[in-house]
C-alpha cells in the first residue's frame, strides 16, 4: 500500500500546479485518492444513430452527417447560431447559444462530422444544443474506447485544462506506476463464492471499461466492498457499544407488567406489538444499555408498547420517563396513560414548561426519593434541575423533533445511562435506518390495529373548492370535525401568513358563527393561545381547525374525519403523510383532500399520486427517498451522512443487505478478525480507520 500513499505531485505529468488544483478542487492528495476518484457516468460511443432513428428527447446520441446551412436567429438573449445538419435519413438542427461567432468561423459546410450530444424535440423537429463535434476523418483515426468515462469537474479545473482527457491520461499513468502493487481488500474465498472481480481489475475497468459487461462487474465488486466496510464499521460500533456501555439489568417480568398484561389491556395486542414488546424485554434483560428506535406508522399503537416497557422498568425497581415534542402531546400522553394505569394505582406526573413552580418543587422531591415512578412531559424533563433517583428507561416520542444531542443528554443524568427507546412515526426506510443508525437497533410495528378503515385520499384542484366546502358541511352535519392545513415555509412566511388569514376569512364566511365554531392555530401565536385553541378542538367545541403545520405531530382527535391540505403541492411527502395521520383515528371513514393549483411540477405530481394510491408509510418513505435523496430525508442535520463513492443505498438495496449480512456473519465466526483468511479484512479495516476513510460516512 506504500506507493498508494504517495503524494499526487509525484505522478508523472502532474507537477506542483496541477497537484494543487487536484487537492483544492477535488480533495485528491494521494495516488490512492486519484484511484478512488470514479467517473460519475460513461458515454456510450459504440453506437451511431441516424436522424430518422431518433425517437425521444433528452437522450445522448452520436450521429454522422453534414452541415447544409448556417444562420443566426433571434435577438438579444435569445440570439443563437443554428446549423442545419443532414445525414440522408433526415434533417435536424445543431444549436449554439454561446461563443457562436467563434464557432461559426470554424464550422465547415458539406463536410462529414460526427456529432454527439443530447437531443431536444420541439414541434417534431430535433435539435442538439452545444454538440461535441469532430470531423469524421479525425474521428476514424482515433482509437475510440466504446465507453468513455466522464469525471466530475469544476469550472476552475476546466479553465486550467484539467478536463476529462487529462484525467484519462493521469489514470493511465497511475496504473502504470502502481504496477502490480497489492490492492486486494476482500478474502479470496468470498470472491470465489460471490464471483467478485479482483480489486485491481475492478479499478481498471471502472476507469477504462473494456465493455458494458466488465463495467457492470467492476461496479458490482466496488459497491459491495464499499457497503461492506461501512456495515462492518457499524456492526463493530454497535457491538462495542453493547460491550462498553453498561445498562440497567431488568431481570424479571414482575407483578405490574403481568397484572396489566393479563387483566387491564384495553385490547389484544397486534402481532407486531407483541413482537416489539418481546424485543424490548430481551434488550433490557442483557445488562447492556438498550438503544432502540421504534418505528411505527401513525396510529400503529406505539403508546401501549411504551407503557408496557415502563411497567417493566417499574417492576425492576426503576423509574421511567416519556418525553413528547409538544405540550399538547405530553398532555394527551399523560391523560391517556393515567387512565390506562388507573387500576394499578401507580403515581405519575406531568412536567411541561407551564407546570407551576410550586408543583415542580414537590415533583422534583418525589423524583429524587423515588416516590414518583413515571414522569411524562416535554423537553422540560431534560433540564438539569430534573434529577431522578434511578431512571431506568427514557422513552422519546416522535424523534424527528429532537436532536440526537438531546437524546444523548438523557444518558448523563445517572452514571449508568437509562435504556433509551426512541419512537418515531416518520418511517425511515429500513435500509436507510440500517445503514445510518447502525448503532441503534431498530424495531418496527408494521401492522395496524384491526378494523381500521384506511383514509380515502383524493386530489382536487382549487377550482373545485365549492364542492369541497359542501363536502365539509356534510361531514360536520354528521357530527364530525375537519382540519384545514396551510403550508408554512420560512422564506415566504409573510405570504403564507396572508394565505392562512385569507383562508380563515373565507372559511368563516362559508361557515358562519354561531352555528359553526372555528379554531385557528399558527406559529405566530403564543404557546398558551395555541394550546387553548387546540384544546377547544380536542374537546369538540369547535368543528373546524384552521392551522399551519404546527398540528403535524401526534394530536389525537378521533372524531376528526376530514383533513383538507391547502397548496398540497408545497408539502413534502412525509409531511403529507403525517398530516393525513391526524384523521382515520376513529371508527368512521375518514378523508384526506389534497388541494392544489393546476400548475404542478413532475415531483409534485408524483407526490400527490403516491398519497392517493397508498397509505403505507414505508412505501411513502421509499418514494420520498427516491425524490429527495437520503440527505434530505434524514434532515439537514444528518445530510451528507451517506456520501457514498459508488454505491447507492436505494438502487443497491439488495447489495446493502448482503453486505450487512456478510459483516454480521463475519463477526459471529471471527469476532476479533484473528483468522488468517480474514487478515486482509483486518488490515483493510485498520487502514480505512487510520486514514479516516470510512468515518467520514457517519456523522
Ligand atoms: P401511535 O403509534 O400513532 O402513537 P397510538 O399508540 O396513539 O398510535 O394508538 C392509536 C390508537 O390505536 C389509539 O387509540 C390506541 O388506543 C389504539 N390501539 C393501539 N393498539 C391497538 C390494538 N392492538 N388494538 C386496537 N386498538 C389499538
Ligand atoms: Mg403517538
Amino acid at each position: 500500500m506504500q506507493k498508494l500513499q504517495t503524494s499526487i505531485v509525484y505522478l508523472k505529468g502532474v507537477g506542483p500546479q496541477r497537484a494543487d488544483l487536484l487537492k483544492k478542487e477535488l480533495g485528491i492528495f494521494t495516488y490512492m485518492d486519484l484511484l478512488n476518484f470514479f467517473p460519475f457516468r460513461y458515454i456510450d460511443k459504440s453506437k451511431y444513430y441516424t436522424i430518422q432513428q431518433l425517437y425521444d428527447s433528452n437522450t445522448e446520441v452520436q450521429i454522422i452527417g453534414q452541415i447544409t446551412q448556417i444562420q443566426t436567429l433571434g435577438k438579444g438573449r435569445g440570439k443563437r447560431l443554428v446549423a442545419t445538419f443532414e445525414d440522408g435519413s433526415g434533417s435536424m438542427d445543431l444549436v449554439w447559444f454561446r461563443n457562436y461567432k467563434w464557432i461559426q468561423e470554424k464550422l465547415k459546410m458539406r463536410t462529414s462530422y460526427v456529432v454527439f450530444g443530447k437531443t431536444n424535440r420541439v414541434q417534431g423537429r430535433y435539435s442538439m444544443p452545444h454538440p461535441e463535434m469532430e470531423l469524421e476523418s479525425v474521428h476514424k483515426e482515433k482509437i475510440n474506447v466504446p465507453l468513455q468515462p466522464v469525471y466530475s469537474s469544476t469550472e476552475k479545473l476546466q479553465r486550467s485544462g484539467l478536463g476529462n482527457r487529462v484525467m484519462n491520461k493521469m489514470m493511465l499513468q497511475l496504473f502504470e506506476e502502481i504496477g502490480k502493487e497489492f490492492l486486494e481488500t476482500l478474502p479470496q474465498y468470498w470472491m470465489d463464492r460471490m464471483q467478485l472481480m479482483p480489486k485491481r481489475e475492478a479499478l481498471f475497468n471502472i476507469h477504462f471499461p473494456q465493455n458494458q459487461e466488465l463495467l457492470v462487474k467492476a461496479q458490482y465488486r466496488l459497491k459491495f466492498e464499499e457497503l461492506f466496510y461501512i456495515q462492518l464499521q457499524l456492526v463493530i460500533k454497535n457491538a462495542q457499544h453493547k460491550a462498553k456501555v453498561k445498562g440497567h439489568y431488568f431481570e424479571k417480568v414482575g407483578e405490574l407488567f403481568n397484572e396489566f398484561y393479563e387483566t387491564h389491556l384495553p385490547f389484544p395486542l397486534t402481532g407486531a406489538q407483541k413482537r416489539v414488546v418481546k424485543e424490548l424485554r430481551q434488550d433490557m434483560g442483557t445488562k447492556a444499555q438498550m438503544n432502540r428506535l421504534l418505528q411505527g406508522d401513525v396510529g400503529s399503537g406505539k403508546t401501549i408498547v411504551a407503557v408496557l416497557a415502563m411497567l417493566l422498568a417499574l417492576d425492576n425497581g426503576f423509574q421511567a420517563c416519556l418525553v413528547a415534542p409538544t405540550e399538547i402531546l405530553a398532555q394527551q400522553h399523560y391523560e391517556g396513560i393515567k387512565e390506562l394505569l388507573a387500576p394499578l394505582s401507580i403515581d405519575l406526573a406531568l412536567l411541561t414548561g407551564s407546570t407551576k413552580a410550586k408543583e415542580r418543587k414537590g415533583m422534583f422531591e418525589d423524583l429524587l426519593d423515588g416516590e414518583l415512578t413515571i414522569l411524562i412531559g416535554t423537553h422540560a424533563i431534560l433540564e438539569d434541575k430534573v434529577q431522578f433517583k434511578n431512571l431506568g428507561l427514557a422513552i422519546i416520542d416522535e424523534q424527528h423533533r429532537f436532536g440526537v444531542a438531546q437524546r444523548a443528554k438523557l444518558w448523563f443524568k445517572n452514571t449508568i445511562p437509562p435504556h433509551i427507546l426512541v419512537m418515531t412515526a416518520t418511517p425511515i426506510p429500513r435500509t436507510l435506518a440500517m445503514s445510518v443508525y447502525g448503532d441503534l437497533d431498530v424495531s418496527v410495528i408494521d401492522e395496524l390495529p384491526p378494523g381500521r378503515k384506511p383514509v380515502t385520499t383524493v386530489h382536487r384542484y382549487d377550482s373545485n373548492r365549492l364542492k369541497v366546502m359542501a363536502f365539509m358541511r356534510d361531514e360536520i352535519a354528521k357530527g364530525r370535525q375537519v382540519y384545514i392545513v396551510y403550508p408554512l415555509i420560512e422564506e415566504s412566511e409573510k405570504m403564507d401568513y396572508k394565505d392562512l388569514m385569507d383562508g380563515y376569512t373565507s372559511i368563516e364566511r362559508e361557515f358562519p358563527k354561531p352555528k359553526y365554531q372555528i379554531s385557528i392555530v399558527h406559529g405566530k401565536m403564543k404557546p398558551e393561545d395555541k394550546d387553548y385553541e387546540m384544546q377547544r378542538f380536542v374537546n369538540g367545541e369547535t368543528q373546524i381547525m384552521v392551522a399551519t403545520t404546527v398540528i403535524e405531530v401526534g394530536v389525537n382527535v378521533p372524531n376528526a374525519s376530514v383533513m383538507v391540505i391547502e397548496s398540497a403541492e408545497r408539502f413534502g411527502l412525509s409531511q403529507l403523510h403525517q398530516l393525513r395521520g391526524r384523521v382515520g383515528r376513529g371508527a368512521e371513514q375518514s378523508f384526506c383532500i389534497l388541494m392544489t393549483s393546476f400548475k404542478l411540477s413532475n415531483d409534485s405530481k408524483t407526490r400527490l399520486e403516491t398519497m392517493v394510491t397508498t397509505n403505507d408509510g414505508f412505501e411513502i418513505a421509499e418514494v420520498d427517498l427516491k425524490l429527495r435523496g437520503p440527505g434530505d430525508v434524514m434532515g439537514t442535520q444528518q445530510s451528507g451522512v451517506l456520501q457514498l463513492k459508488i454505491a447507492d443505498v436505494i438502487k443497491d438495496n439488495h447489495l446493502l443487505k448482503a453486505a450487512r449480512h456478510y459483516a454480521i456473519e463475519l463477526l459471529k465466526s471471527d469476532p476479533k478478525l484473528e483468522q488468517e483468511k480474514h487478515a486482509i479484512i483486518k488490515y483493510t479495516y485498520q487502514q480505512l480507520v487510520q486514514h479516516k476513510n470510512i468515518w467520514n460516512y457517519i456523522s
